[in-house]
Order: structure tokens, then sequence, then C-alpha cells
């Protein structure tokens, strides 16, 4: 069975993991985020692509919960010192990938290309394509003025509240090498539980990402991001409260219309399955608390097809 999954950064990436997990690694392609790339320290940052390579190969840090493990900090030291930007914090380990990257990217290799190379080095089995070259950035807007991505996230630790959501570039964007066709040919499509505005908005601002999904033949499944109503981590339940008027498993299908034929939801959010239509709820325990709850979320939603 080959499988395709839309996927954001760290709540992606667990999902991603428990997935190879449940099937054989290399039926897995996972389409990354690439909304949120950041250019820092002149180097151009892929963080949900970084998040989903390092899950995959076993080098993210579990206990923070991004980036890698063994982690030091001592260019970042460096460049605090000389009064540098350090708002973006990039580990010496971190640092390697994004010397890599920017160099190839200069030098113009598209980024699937190179996300290809990175994973190879890695040992990665499992094909990571961003969902597109193009350049595609999210901006926020808030009371505080429309902001990048990055600023809104990190610098100003997502405080403030979301009037709108907006992707610089989609319109033009067109799909990485491979993703469509990877779509096309799935027996399964999976949109991880990450953020919908942010994480998977962006994948499917890509028209033609969009439109591959909304003409599938094979089933669509969404993971909820939600426990209880509540985001286990990060702005979404925010977002949803106030940009879709709530955070029931309907509002959360909502955001996928037309998109998704089930969405696997907690059992906390069991109680209200009102709105969803025909999109089928697949109720379980969704909270991915180690290895064996990441395999075990997976697995709920690779039962949406008969094996
Ligand atoms: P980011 O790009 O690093 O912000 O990560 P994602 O967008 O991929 O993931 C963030 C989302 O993951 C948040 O909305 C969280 O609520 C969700 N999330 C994180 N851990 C879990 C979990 O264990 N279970 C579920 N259902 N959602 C989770
Ligand atoms: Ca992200």
């Amino acid at each position: 069975m080959s499988v395709v999954v839309l996927s954001g950064g760290v709540g992606g990436a667990r999902f991603v993991s428990g997935l190879v997990d449940a099937t054989a690694s290399r039926d897995v392609t996972v389409v990354g985020n690439v909304g949120d790339d950041v250019e820092v320290l002149g180097l151009h940052v892929s963080p949900d692509l970084d998040s989903i390579m390092y899950a995959l190969a076993g080098l993210n840090d579990e206990e923070r919960g991004w980036g890698r493990a063994g982690e030091t900090w001592r260019v970042l030291e460096s460049v605090g010192a000389l009064g540098g930007d350090t708002w973006f914090k990039l580990g010496d380990l971190d640092l390697g990938v994004h010397l890599v990257r920017t160099q190839a990217l200069h030098d113009g290799e598209p980024l699937s290309h190179i996300t290809a190379r990175l994973g190879r080095s890695l040992g990665l089995e499992t094909r990571l394509l961003p969902a597109t070259d193009d350049r595609l950035r999210t901006w926020l807007l808030t009371a505080a003025g429309e902001l990048p991505f990055q600023e809104w996230f990190v610098a100003r630790g997502h405080r403030d509240e979301v009037d709108a959501v907006r992707f610089e570039g989609a319109e033009v964007a067109t799909a990485a090498p491979g993703v469509l066709e990877a779509i096309a040919t799935a027996d399964l499509l999976l949109l991880a539980p990450s953020n919908p505005y942010v994480s998977i908005g962006p994948i499917l601002a890509v028209r033609a990402i969009r439109e591959a999904l909304a003409s599938r033949t094979v089933p669509c499944v969404a993971v909820s991001p939600l426990i209880g109503g509540r985001a286990v981590k990060g702005p979404a339940d925010r977002m949803l409260a106030r940009l879709d008027g709530g955070t029931s498993p309907a509002h959360v299908a909502r955001r996928y219309e037309g998109l998704i034929d089930a969405i696997v939801v907690d059992e906390a959010d069991a109680s209200d399955l009102t709105g969803l239509g025909r999109v089928r709820p697949i109720v379980t325990s969704t909270l991915m608390v180690d290895g064996d709850a990441r395999r075990h979320l997976a697995e709920a939603a690779l039962g949406a097809v008969p094996a």
C-alpha cells in the first residue's frame, strides 16, 4: 500500500514516524510545508522539512520537541556575543544542514533535490518532498500588522491573535517534482495532525496539490491536532476558535472541506461529532506520548482502507 501524507513540523513529524513504523517505510511519501521557511543569518532554514527529516533519521530531540538530540549552541553564542540575531534558535549540528542547503540553493539546485540529497545522507528510506520548489511564505494578519510567519511564531511567541493568513507566492507556485505523481498513485492520502492553517494550509495553497486531493479516487483521512478541543501545543485551537468559530471535530474537518473522507479524532472529542456531514469520524486516543502511541494513531488512520 502506498501512502502520501501532508505534514507540518513537529506534530506532523511525530505522526509520520508512527506511520513509517506501521507500514514499510518505503511506501510512504511525505509532502512537507515550506511556508515557514526563513532566511536567518544568511541561511535558508526549512524548519518543517528538517523536523520530519530529523524524526525519520532518529536524530530529533524528543525532550525539547524540536531540533537535534545532543545539540550544542556555540555558534549562536558567538553570534550573540557579536551582536547578531539570536531570536531563531539554530544549534551547531542543525547549522550544518542549513549551510549545505543554502549553498546548494545558491548554486541553483532545487529545494526538492537538496532535500532528497540530505535525506539520503542521513539514511532516510522514506521519500520527503517539499510541497513546492517555488518561494511560498506564510504571513499572518494581526492587530500588530501583517507579520512573516517566524516573526509571529518564534520572535513574538504566536501571542498575536490572527485575523487572516496569506500565502505569498502560492498563486504561481507549482508542486515540486514527484508530489502530484505520488498523490495520483497513492492508495491512501493522509493529513497529519498539524496546524490546519499554517502547516497544512500552505501545502493546500499550491493549487495543483489542492486539485489533486479534491479529485482523488482513493480515501483521504485527516488526523485532528486537537484533543478535547485544545491544541497539544501551539495556536491551532485559538486560530480555529477565532477564524472558524469553534474547535469541534466539525470545525477541523471544515478546514479540509471537499478534501477528506474521514477524520481521526480523540476520544475526548467524541461527544460532539455533529456537523461532520459525509466525513466519517474515527475515534481513538490520539496523544502521541511514545512510539507505541504514534504507531497506534497511524494504524487508526491506515485502517480507513482494507489492508
Ligand atoms: P509545527 O510545524 O512544528 O508547528 O508542527 P505541526 O503543525 O506539524 O504540529 C503542530 C500541531 O500538532 C499542534 O496543533 C498540536 O496540537 C499537534 N500535536 C502535537 N502533538 C500531538 C499529539 O500527540 N496528538 C495530536 N492529536 N496532535 C498533536
Ligand atoms: Ca511549522
